[in-house]
């Protein structure tokens, strides 16, 4: 009596059921298609090549007694691998390829187990000949080392936590390790020097750099594609998982999801998980508790803003790696002035040596003011109501209280208008909230104030003058 293939594996998978977790069985069992029985051969078949490594890799005894009881000793095992690329050969009638997948066809290096080598000493019997680890590119940037990395006060517990990551990758209780903290702290360049150390210090270690953001997009076009199972069998067989800008998944429900099976999977297997977030895991809105009580299950740490030694450290650092030479007084300037961002001071440090090189300019304290005076102007002072009215106040000479007071004089009224018209301009503040700052007035004349300066620059050259020299004021002061 011959058996179905069907047959034969459904009997494979009872006894293998057993053996395993349930989530286990479902994630790298039912996607199995037996496809042809033949002697004492199995001819099954799996979705992705990474599907058919990690078979090999974690299941391997556990199928080879599987088939054993089913075929007798000599039983072998045949994979077919599901190739994504479409218009290649159908698959068999009867075969039902999974889930809708592209059209299926049986590799020409197909991988042949037999018993008789089982019970030699040949290790793993699986193995299919050129098919060695998949290469992935781990996406670190060089420059983002450790050696680069400035320690300081403010990312003492992280840049240790994340070194001990490196000596030790899923072998600490930093598992996942979280580093966070505001804009241009550092985050993303932390991750990238505990990867770089990684790989330096374990070179079989698969490590893998990624954005949250690229991440997303990688599992929307998996969907689209119809290629789900190996994006997440991808993944799961990363062994070093950098994410970068976690709070990116908030609010999106499915990239949660799938990245909470990975995530899992990961850590079950004691592979190391490291992300990056630009804020604490209890600030995280719009992110699944099941998610954010994982984050929690290892190490937080945060990045704050760097002290004066720490910056004036970075600056050199950074000088010293570009072959450029400065004063210290400019670099004690500019480490002084600029205290919002590491980001912004080297943005700061590379426009100054640029302005110097570009203009054929030394490098003098009074290029690094105005260039700090720009940074600092452009990044941290946004146009308020309050400023408008100071300055306004001032080129006009009437004091602010009496300028938002209820007088109609023509000429604090024109003042008034042009407040208003330039608050409307420059600050996101609606008319309401504009016409209460400027004594309680309602948005109608808010409205009527911003179409008069509008008409009398047109037709008032004067007027319009003044308005142009407050706004230049505005811009540059
Ligand atoms: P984040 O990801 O937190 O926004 P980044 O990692 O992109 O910040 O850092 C911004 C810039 O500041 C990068 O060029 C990085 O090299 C630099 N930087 C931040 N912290 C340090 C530090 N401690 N030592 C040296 N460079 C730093
Ligand atoms: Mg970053």
């Amino acid at each position: 009596m011959t058996r179905t293939p069907e047959h034969i594996w459904n009997n494979c998978l009872e006894y293998i059921k057993e053996n395993i977790s349930l989530q286990s069985y479902k994630t790298w069992f039912s996607p199995i298609v037996p496809v042809k029985a033949k002697g004492d051969v199995l001819h099954i078949q799996v979705p992705s090549k990474f599907f058919y490594e990690w078979l090999e890799e974690h299941y391997i005894q556990l199928l080879k007694a599987s088939i054993r009881r089913e075929l007798g000793p000599q039983a072998k095992l045949v994979y077919s691998i599901i190739v994504e690329k479409p218009k290649a050969n159908v698959v068999p009638q009867k075969v039902q390829a999974p889930k809708k997948q592209a059209p299926v066809r049986t590799r020409p290096t197909q991988v042949v187990s037999t018993q008789s080598q089982v019970e030699t000493t040949v290790a793993n019997p699986f193995v299919l000949p050129g098919l060695g680890r998949v290469n992935v590119e781990s996406q670190l940037n060089r420059n983002y080392s450790f050696d680069n990395f400035i320690e300081g006060d403010s990312n003492r517990l992280a840049r240790s936590a994340g070194y001990a990551v490196a000596q030790k990758p899923g072998g600490t209780s930093f598992n996942p390790l979280l580093i966070y903290g505001g804009v241009g702290l550092g985050k993303t360049h932390l991750s990238h020097a505990i990867g770089l150390e990684i790989e330096q210090n374990f070179p079989d270690k698969t490590v893998l750099f990624v954005s949250a953001e690229k991440f997303t997009q990688q599992f929307i076009d998996a969907i689209r594609k119809n290629t789900r199972n190996d994006f997440v069998h991808f993944y799961q067989m990363i062994d070093v998982l950098i994410i970068d800008d976690v709070q990116f998944f908030s609010g999106k429900e499915k990239t949660q999801d799938v990245f909470f099976h990975i995530f899992n999977h990961l850590h079950q297997q004691g592979k190391q998980l490291i992300l990056t977030s630009d804020r604490a895991p209890v600030d995280m809105q719009g992110m699944e508790q099941r998610l954010l009580s994982r984050f929690k299950w290892g190490l937080s740490a945060d990045l704050q803003k760097p002290a004066l030694e720490t910056r004036i450290a970075i600056l050199n650092k950074k000088l010293s790696n570009d072959g450029i030479v400065m004063p210290d007084e400019i670099i004690e300037y500019l480490a002084h002035s600029i205290t919002s961002n590491v980001r912004e001071l080297e943005g700061a440090l590379i426009s100054l040596v640029a302005h110097s090189s570009l203009n054929k300019k030394e490098v003098t304290l009074s290029l690094a003011r105005s260039i700090v005076d720009r940074y600092v102007k452009d990044n941290v002072n946004e146009i308020t109501i309050e400023i408008i009215q100071k300055i306004v106040s001032k080129y006009f000479d009437i004091p602010v209280d009496i300028l938002v007071s209820k007088t109609r004089k023509r000429n604090i009224v024109q003042a008034r208008q042009i407040v208003m018209y330039l608050a409307k301009k420059y600050t996101k503040k609606s008319l309401v909230k504009i016409g209460k700052e400027n004594g309680g007035r309602d948005h109608a004349t808010v409205l009527h104030a911003c179409r008069t300066v509008k008409n009398l620059i047109d037709i008032d050259k004067k007027f319009s003058r003044y308005v142009a020299e407050i706004d230049r004021k505005l811009s540059f002061d």
